[in-house]
């Protein structure tokens, strides 16, 4: 090999290859990197090597990204050239056998299907691309190829993240790669249907990281009155109105939210009048003076998206989950949630219990809560799991 073969590519710096190497850990941060070609184009697909030049895999290298080269393989031979189309392939298998109750689901989480920088989610017939990344975003094409093999009267939908685009520096809008409709679909989530604003809608429309814990509450709430915190579109509503919730009272801060909610009560117009209850406010106002209610589901956005935001995240978190503690009832049940990816699993147990302490109130932890199962965390990526929660029981 001559002297030039063996610093192709990107060069790790002394000592900073072990979490590649060892855990295959998919992201490497640019304070690693001692090296890259100047004039390798982003999103382009390299040798990763370590300083003594030994090659550790293959990575897509985003200039100027904090996380500056996402692993494509941890081979020293270079992936077929159809690696994605494969990686595709397995996690549409891997959805088909979960037997999910709905017709949509994730099809594609990122570092969770090895697939780094994408994300696809399936909403019953539109399928929304999500790129998190120049190599993913300059991959639209294939992607799209792909799932038109797989399902070929599939529409899809390109969806622009603006964080993403921001920080990676992306360039497609939104809109319809295959296909035409007007970027809103109906869903069915158990047998609740549901108005879903991929176009529009926060994330890539909906929540479907929640489906489970949904189901939970709803199995919960039959002749209960739930209020629910941070409610987006109302899927939680919804789907604890049809398990016959007595009365479900609704926060949100988003108009847009509020009337996608409006828009799926009216799919079912079966459920009994003045069963919702829509109140658009600031949560934490709110909770001054909240509706009495049996059980408090309290779902925020992440507090804490970055490792230096925790401490202020975890006042925010006990302050907001003591106040839903102290409002039940005896016999209450709260739902707690955080989707921050900077609180842990054993940090987020800690705040509940905390919680409790603060509220004043005997708690017990009925049931860890978890992302469904078409959210797969890869066992190198535990950074993948950002969604915690806990069913909690008051005395
Ligand atoms: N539980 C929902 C998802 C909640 S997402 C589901 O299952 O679909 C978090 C929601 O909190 C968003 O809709 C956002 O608009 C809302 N939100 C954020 N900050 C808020 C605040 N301070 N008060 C009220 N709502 C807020």
């Amino acid at each position: 090999m001559s002297s030039s073969e063996k610093t192709r590519g990107i060069i790790l710096k002394q000592g900073r290859d072990g979490p590649v190497r060892r855990r295959r850990h998919p992201w490497i941060y640019s304070q690693a990197v001692a090296q890259a070609p100047e004039d390798a184009s982003p999103g382009s697909l390299l040798p990763v090597r370590a300083a003594d030049g030994s090659v550790i895999g293959w990575g897509h290298y985003s200039p100027g990204s904090l996380i500056a080269v996402r692993m494509a393989s941890f081979s020293t031979e270079e992936p077929a050239a159809d690696w994605m189309e494969q990686r595709i392939r397995a996690a549409w298998d891997l959805r088909a056998r979960l037997t999910l109750d709905t017709d949509s689901y994730r099809i594609v989480n990122a570092e969770g299907d090895f697939l780094p920088g994408l994300v696809i989610d399936l909403y019953a017939d539109t399928a929304v691309v999500c790129p998190h990344t120049r190599n993913m975003e300059a991959s639209i094409e294939r992607i799209t190829h792909c799932l038109s093999a797989l399902q070929p009267d599939l529409k899809i939908f390109l969806r622009r993240d603006e964080h993403f685009a921001r920080v990676e520096k992306l360039a497609a809008a939104s809109g319809y790669l295959r296909g035409t409709g007007d970027g809103t679909t109906v869903i069915r989530e158990g047998a609740v249907p549901l108005k879903v604003d991929f176009a529009h809608g926060q994330k890539t429309g909906f929540y479907l990281d929640q489906r489970a814990n949904r189901s939970l509450i709803a199995r919960s709430a039959e002749g209960r009155t739930v209020l629910n915190l941070f409610s987006y579109s109302g899927a939680v509503a919804m789907r604890a109105a049809a398990a016959g919730a007595r009365k479900v009272v609704s926060v949100d801060s988003s108009r847009s939210a509020l009337d996608l909610a409006a828009a799926s009560a009216a799919l079912s117009p079966g459920l009994p009048q003045g069963v919702f209850e829509w109140v658009q406010a600031d949560v934490f106002s709110y909770l001054e003076s909240p509706a009495a209610c049996d059980i408090v589901v309290a779902d925020p956005p992440p507090f804490a998206r970055r490792r230096v935001e925790r401490d202020g995240a975890i006042q925010g978190y006990l302050m907001l989950f003591a106040q839903c503690l102290r409002i039940l009832p005896p016999a209450g049940m709260a739902f707690l949630f955080s989707c921050s990816g900077a609180i842990d699993r054993p940090t987020f147990q800690h705040i509940v219990s905390e919680a409790a302490v603060r509220a004043g109130r005997a708690a017990r932890l009925l049931q860890e809560l978890h992302a469904d199962a078409d959210h797969p965390v890869s066992s190198s990526h535990p950074e993948g799991e950002y969604l915690k929660g806990w069913m909690v029981h008051v005395q």
